[in-house]
This record gives structure tokens, C-alpha cells and sequence, in this order.
């Protein structure tokens, strides 16, 4: 058993072992550039045009955001990232980076890609997952009219139609579980908005009921910027044990904070989303400590770009006699930021996954613009990222 607490998140030799001198530089001068807020603003706001005007700016794009951030248009690119992040360790969550198109024949191709996905990643040896969104695989409207009425939570429906398309998004979530099954690749279902995410964790309950029998396939994803998803978190477990299960449980803070909160002042309803960060802080921590006194049934994912998160979960580990590479629990971050943690874990042996988003340029533009937006502020993750890349450049130097 490797039970060892070495790990130290500053080493930014193993950190950026894989980016070339110029890789480096590229990175320094894209994350100095979206630092910048109004850079991204107007970057957000003109990019969209730009690509439909037919202006040749589909190259500065590629060479610059989507390298840093996604694995490639299409799998067979994907495959080059996904073996270099092998090479030191790090395994891969396929994410079909797409956003949500309405319509039947937009969500039976988006499905026919997820099981695409997973067929590629059962024959890679460092792709454990793939990701859903259920909002690419069915109508916004109908996820919202379900999560809004409490009489179709007992499963009778006030219209057929509704029926209908429920039914239909089941389907596709059962034909995506079944070749995952097959092929033992685990499905990770992202969580989104509040007013939609009741009909989501229902769906994911009801798919580990069949597919988390023996092995864990399912996993649900849990904000818990939320003040009700500690709760939702135990109460998830309990219907586990109750239903022989193994539970799927991914942790995240959450992404959609200042939305959820501007819809609860507009509307006038109280926000779900904690007070204040240490509240969110407190709960991220007592649901990993929750999930390591159940291990027997459930497996985690700490999906985190907080160090002090990931650290304490390592702690505990150790702390438990646990092996560094326990098979029930994982690290992730997002393909692009903080290698710090995703690369010095790995050396340390533990389990840890980048979110590798791949799709057509065209398409992952609203994943490129969030990741701007979120890396788009001088307090924030992008500091650490350029203090980090800084330090390497300066360590290449110096030697
Ligand atoms: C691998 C991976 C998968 C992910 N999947 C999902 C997903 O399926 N659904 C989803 O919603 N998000 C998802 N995220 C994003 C995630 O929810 C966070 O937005 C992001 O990771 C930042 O949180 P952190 O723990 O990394 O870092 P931190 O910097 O420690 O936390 C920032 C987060 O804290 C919370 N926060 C900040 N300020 C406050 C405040 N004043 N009050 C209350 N809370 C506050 C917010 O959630 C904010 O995003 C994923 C992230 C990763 C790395």
C-alpha cells in the first residue's frame, strides 16, 4: 500500500513538465491578456461576430484559448492530449463540449456523440469518464416545466407531450449508461441551474438504482454552493444503502453563483446559494468528510481548483490509512488550469483527472468565453496561474 503525505502543490517542474519554453509563453501572455475584464467583455461580445463575418480569426483562436483550454475538435485530436496527460499519470473526463441546441435531432446526435466518446475512451487506458450535460440531450423548457411542478414528481404528468419527451430523454440517458456499462466507462452528469436540476438528480438517482449495483457507472454532481445539498448529499446516500447502491457522488462548488442569485432577487424568492464563501467552504469540506466515512458505498470525485480543498481530502486520506490511489476517490480539474494540483497529485499516486473538453471550434466558443470570464479577474485563479508560470519561466532560466 502506498499511504504517503508528501505531497506538496508547489513544484512547478511537475507541474508544467509537459509545456514547452514556448508553450509557457504562450500561456503567460493569454492568461495576462484575460485578466483583463474588458478585454474579455469585448472579446465575448465581438468573438461570435467575427467568426460568422468571415474574418480570419478562426486561427488566432485555435493557436491561443482553445489549446490552452480544450483537447481538440474532434476525438481522434483529442487523442494526442489524452496520451501526453498519460505519460505523467493523469488520467481524462471526456467532456463533449457543446452547448445545448433545441430539437429531437440535435439531442439524438448529441447522444450519438457521448456514446461515441465512450466507445474512444474504452480503448484508452487513462479515460475512466465522460461527462453529460442533460441539457444537451433535451428541451430546456421541459427540464424547467418538470423541476417547477411538485405533481410530476410522483411521476404522473399533466401532458402528454411532456410525457413524451420525458421518456425520450430517459432513453437516451439508458443507451448512453448501457454501452458505458458495457465498457466499464463511468458517466458523469454535470448539475446545472436550480430551476432545473430537481428532474436531473432524479434521473441520476433512478440510473445508479440499475447501473451502480457492483460497480460504480453514475454519478450525480453536487454544488455545494447550495445551502441544501449537504442535506440532498446525505439523503442521496441513504436512498443508496436502502436501494443496494453504490452512490456516484461529485463534488463542486458550483458555477453558476451570481445567476441564481439575480434570479432569486428578480423573482423574489429566497437565493439557494450559501451566505458567504467560508459557508460554501465549510460545506465542500463536511461533504468530503462525509463521503470518506462512507466508502464502503459510495465512490467521490473532488472536483476542485481550491488547493486547500484538495490537500485536506489528501490529509484525511492519510489520516485513514488510505492508499494515496484508493479506487473510490479522484481528483479533477479543467484541462488548462491549475496543473499545480492536477500534475504534483498524480506524481504522489493519487487518482486525478483533467476535464478535457473536445468539439468544432465553432461550437466550443461559449465553453472558451466562461473560462475567460471566470480566469477575467486580478484577485482571483488567474493570479495564481501566472505567479505559477512565472516561477517556471524564471526556474528554465535560471538553470
Ligand atoms: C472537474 C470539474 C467539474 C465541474 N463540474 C461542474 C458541474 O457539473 N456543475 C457546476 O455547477 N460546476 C462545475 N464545476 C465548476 C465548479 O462548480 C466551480 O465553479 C469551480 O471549480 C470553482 O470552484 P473551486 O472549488 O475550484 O474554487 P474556489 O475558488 O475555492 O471557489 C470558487 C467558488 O466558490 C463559490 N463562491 C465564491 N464566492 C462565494 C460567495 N460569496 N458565497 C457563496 N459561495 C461562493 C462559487 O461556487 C465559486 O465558483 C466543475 C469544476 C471542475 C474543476
Amino acid at each position: 500500500m502506498n499511504v504517503s503525505m508528501n505531497l506538496s502543490l508547489n513544484n512547478t517542474e511537475n507541474a508544467f513538465a509537459y509545456k514547452s519554453n514556448t508553450d509557457l509563453n504562450k500561456a503567460k501572455w493569454l492568461f495576462t491578456v484575460i485578466q483583463n475584464p474588458w478585454i474579455v467583455a469585448l472579446g465575448t461580445r465581438l468573438t461570435p461576430m467575427l467568426m460568422k463575418s468571415g474574418l480570419p480569426v478562426n486561427g488566432l483562436i485555435r493557436s491561443t484559448i482553445f489549446n490552452q483550454f480544450v483537447g481538440g475538435e474532434t476525438l481522434a485530436e483529442s487523442a494526442r492530449v489524452t496520451k501526453m496527460l498519460g505519460s505523467y499519470g493523469v488520467q481524462v473526463i471526456l467532456d463533449y463540449g457543446v452547448e445545448a441546441k433545441e430539437g429531437d435531432a440535435s439531442f439524438d446526435a448529441v447522444t450519438e456523440q457521448f456514446i461515441e466518446a465512450i466507445e474512444f475512451a474504452a480503448t484508452q487506458d487513462n479515460v475512466p469518464f465522460v461527462s453529460v450535460k442533460l441539457t444537451g440531450l433535451s428541451s430546456m423548457h421541459l427540464l424547467e416545466r418538470l423541476n417547477e411542478a411538485p405533481r410530476l414528481r410522483s411521476g404522473i404528468h399533466d401532458s402528454e407531450s411532456d410525457d413524451a419527451a420525458w421518456s425520450k430523454l430517459k432513453e437516451r440517458m439508458y443507451a448512453i449508461c448501457d454501452v458505458a456499462a458495457t465498457h466499464g466507462i463511468g458517466i458523469l452528469i454535470d448539475a446545472e441551474e436550480t430551476w432545473i436540476q430537481d428532474p436531473i438528480d432524479r434521473l441520476a438517482i433512478e440510473l445508479m438504482g440499475v447501473y451502480n449495483k457492483e460497480k460504480v457507472i453514475v454519478y450525480n454532481t453536487y454544488q455545494l454552493y447550495r445551502s441544501d445539498r449537504l442535506r440532498f448529499l446525505e439523503l442521496s446516500h441513504k436512498i443508496a444503502a436502502e436501494g443496494h447502491f453504490i452512490l456516484g457522488a461529485k463534488l463542486v462548488r458550483g458555477a453558476y453563483m451570481e445567476k441564481e442569485r439575480a434570479r432569486a432577487e428578480a423573482m423574489g424568492y429566497p437565493s439557494p446559494i450559501q451566505t458567504d464563501k467560508l459557508a460554501t467552504d465549510a460545506d465542500f469540506d463536511a461533504a468530503v468528510i462525509f463521503c470518506l466515512a462512507h466508502l464502503d458505498n459510495i465512490a467521490i470525485i473532488v472536483a476542485s481548483h481550491n488547493e486547500a480543498s484538495n490537500l485536506k481530502c489528501a490529509q484525511m486520506m492519510q489520516d485513514k490509512g488510505l492508499p494515496n490511489n484508493h479506487a473510490r476517490i479522484h481528483f479533477s480539474q479543467l484541462y488548462g488550469m491549475s496543473d499545480h494540483i492536477s500534475f504534483n497529485m498524480a506524481s504522489e499516486g493519487y487518482q486525478v483527472s483533467k476535464y478535457l473538453p473536445f468539439g468544432p471550434l465553432q461550437d466550443v466558443i461559449p465553453y472558451l468565453m466562461r473560462r475567460a470570464q471566470e480566469n477575467s479577474s486580478v484577485n482571483g485563479q488567474t493570479n495564481r496561474e501566472l505567479l505559477l508560470i512565472r516561477q517556471e519561466i524564471a526556474r528554465r532560466k535560471a538553470k
